[in-house]
C-alpha cells in the first residue's frame, strides 16, 4: 500500500486507461504506479474471493425481490458472508439474476 507523502493518508488505487494510479482521496493527488500488474493483482486478489465464492453455484441460491441498478431487473440472488472478525456485521451480497451483476449491501 501507498501512503501520501503530503497528508500521509492511504492513497486509493484506480485504474485507469493509462495504467493505475494510486490517488490521495485528501489531497487529489495522483501517482502513477510502477509496478502496475503487480499492485493491481493485489488489489483484485484482496477484492475476490467473496464475491467469487458463488460464482460457481450461483443457481442454487435463493432468490431475492432486489433491484439490480445496471439492468432494472428486479430479482436477484443473495448469499451472506461473515467478514474477517465475528463481531463485524455480516455483508449481504446480490446478483442479478439477468445481467449477473454482483453488488454488496452492509448491513
Ligand atoms: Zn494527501
Ligand atoms: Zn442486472
Amino acid at each position: 500500500m501507498k501512503m501520501c507523502e503530503k497528508c500521509g493518508n492511504l492513497m486509493i488505487p484506480e485504474r485507469k486507461k493509462e495504467g493505475l494510479y494510486f490517488v490521495c482521496k485528501t489531497c487529489k493527488i495522483e501517482k502513477k504506479a510502477e509496478k502496475s500488474n503487480c499492485i493491481l493483482k493485489e488489489v483484485i486478489h484482496n477484492e475476490k474471493p467473496a464475491i467469487l465464492k458463488a460464482d460457481s453455484d450461483s443457481e442454487s441460491l435463493p432468490k431475492i425481490k432486489k433491484k439490480c441498478e445496471r439492468c432494472g431487473n428486479k430479482e436477484a440472488y443473495w448469499w451472506s458472508q461473515q467478514t474477517r472478525s465475528s463481531d463485524e456485521p455480516e455483508t449481504r451480497f446480490y446478483r442479478c439474476t439477468k445481467c449477473k451483476q454482483t453488488w454488496r449491501e452492509y448491513s
